[in-house]
């Protein structure tokens, strides 16, 4: 008989009493300390919520005013997290028009959106002291396809992978005058490559 797929009420019956905690004590980039336990997984839901600007209807980023954006092609838009969080800066790029998933680009909107990933990346990482930046695209939040590029500090072994993206929330905010330098030095970059 062929398996199965897992069913969400199977990997339900199968995982709630069994959680583990990992080692995450052993673990140097992981930001918190203390005595620590996983949630309880709550059952799960029927039907999922429909992402923000679902279908387009309400969606932010088709609504936002050109201004809001401080670089774009014309196909894609960039912007910058603001205010300033803890990481050295954080731009995220869209496409123009409302797509919601990777998949859902055409050929030639993909090809071109590899070429993007590359320029801003390249970009982010002219910032002085930047170590790396991790190009992400979670999708869970608002519909219209995003990726987040963000940098993390260099020579801080602590703030490596993926957890730079909670140390962001825990290291104090960057100070304005410096994040906006930053971002000038992104947009110069990208200007200079485009
Ligand atoms: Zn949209």
């Amino acid at each position: 008989m062929p398996v199965m797929p897992e069913t969400a009420e199977e990997l339900y019956a199968r995982a709630a009493g069994a959680l583990h905690m990992p080692p995450v004590e052993t673990w140097d980039t992981f930001p918190f300390d203390g005595e620590m336990h996983p949630r309880v997984l709550r059952p799960p839901v029927d039907v999922e919520e429909p992402r923000l600007g679902n279908g387009g209807v309400g969606c932010r980023s088709c609504a936002a005013p050109e201004g809001t954006y401080p670089w774009t092609t014309e196909r894609w838009k960039l912007h910058a997290i603001h205010p300033p969080t803890g990481l050295p800066i954080i731009v995220i790029l869209e496409p123009r028009a409302h797509y919601a998933d990777p998949g859902d680009l055409p050929d030639e909107l993909a090809a071109e959106l590899g070429v993007m990933l590359a320029r801003i990346e390249r970009a982010v990482r002219a910032i002085p002291n930047v170590g790396r930046v991790h190009v992400c695209r979670w999708g869970d939040g608002s519909e219209h396809l995003h990726w987040w590029f963000m940098a993390r500090p260099a020579r801080f072994p602590q703030l490596i992978g993926s957890f730079a993206a909670i140390w962001d929330d825990i290291l104090p905010p960057l100070p304005e005058e410096i994040w906006r330098d930053n971002l000038a030095i992104v947009l110069r970059e990208l200007s200079r490559s485009g």
